[in-house]
């Protein structure tokens, strides 16, 4: 199904959970979040009718993100219904991998097809700090663990200046150690972090001025936001992610799904469609879905 633009919304990212193990700084308070109430996130089963909804009008990528979405009791369960789906091509999960090494197999073996791991640092004390009590081992065995049963996985890096910009060169080797790709996505203000994030921004033209040895690559995939970069003969591919300059709103292909059950066509805007009201009353969603494909901005401002 195409919206006005022409373009083919192919691509639903699906949060289930606002719950997070960890409380990154540039994410999360310290404190954490004021948790949403039990009653008012979706249940599997709900979620379950609104990606069958979205499948049956030509969604055949589906992302599970969070929060974090392995904290989430039932999650395995789910992707497997999930993942029986015909025609999904490509399943993936966003995790923090704090949680991934016992459940790699099982993730793999349920039918997930993809992982996303957030890692911003590779130094065990400064990881505690981001993460706010994280374990960075934790993460490294995870990573190890799900490409050991063969889940195909992405590092996905945040640059926080003055506290892990120091380190981008460590990331991009590991195209070449590892041969997986990792992706810088710059820091973006969003809720309580606007002063954070101002004053920690790292921009991906930095990375470039830094590092002239990365070689521009042909996108494979004009709806992906990242720019492509080789570094020497690395199997893996440096990607550049700039959420709010990006200028790849004429093939965004996306439609976005909070716990709540609103349906949110645009990343960078207000718009939030209710499904859970209709679900909840046995009503069909279908013009939800329907209206979400009309207003679907042709840009966003920012
Ligand atoms: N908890 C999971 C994780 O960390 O992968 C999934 C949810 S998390 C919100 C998804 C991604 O958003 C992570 O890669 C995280 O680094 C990124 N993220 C969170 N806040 C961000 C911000 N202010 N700017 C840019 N990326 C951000
Ligand atoms: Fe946010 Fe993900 Fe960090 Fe949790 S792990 S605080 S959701 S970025």
């Amino acid at each position: 199904m195409e919206d006005k633009f022409g373009r083919k919304l192919n691509y639903l990212r699906i949060s289930v959970t606002d719950l997070c193990n960890y409380r990154c700084q540039y994410c999360m308070p310290e404190n954490g979040i004021e948790h949403l109430k039990h009653e008012d996130i979706l249940s599997f089963e709900e979620l379950y009718t609104i990606i069958r909804e979205f499948v049956g009008l030509g969604v055949t990528k589906v992302r599970i993100t969070g929060g974090e979405p392995l904290v989430r009791h039932g999650i395995l369960n789910f992707i497997e219904s999930v993942a029986r789906l015909k025609p999904i091509e490509d399943l993936a999960i966003t995790t923090n991998g704090s949680l991934l090494k016992p459940l790699a197999q099982s993730l793999k073996d349920r039918g997930l097809h993809r992982v996303n791991l957030s890692l911003d640092t590779l130094k065990p004390d400064r990881f505690k700090l981001l993460t706010r009590g994280g374990n960075l081992q934790d993460v490294l065995d995870g990573l190890h663990e799900a490409m050991r049963v063969g889940l195909k996985v992405k590092i996905n890096c945040v640059l926080n200046r003055g506290i892990n910009d120091d380190e981008i060169d460590d990331f991009i080797q590991l195209t070449e150690t590892l041969g997986i790709d990792v992706r810088f996505i710059e820091l973006m203000p969003i809720g309580d972090n606007v002063n954070y994030a101002i004053t920690h921004f790292v921009s991906n033209e930095s990375i470039l001025e830094a590092h002239p040895e990365l070689v521009q690559i042909d996108a494979e995939d004009p709806s992906s936001p990242a720019k492509y970069y080789q570094y020497k003969n690395a199997k893996g591919k440096v990607g550049l992610i700039s959420p709010l300059s990006c200028n790849f709103c004429s093939h965004c292909n996306r439609l976005r799904i909070t716990p709540e059950g609103f349906l949110k066509p645009c990343l960078h805007s207000d718009i939030e469609l209710d499904l859970r009201t209709p679900l909840r009353l046995g009503e069909s969603i279908l013009p939800v879905i329907k209206e979400a494909f009309a207003v679907k901005p042709e840009k966003h401002l920012l």
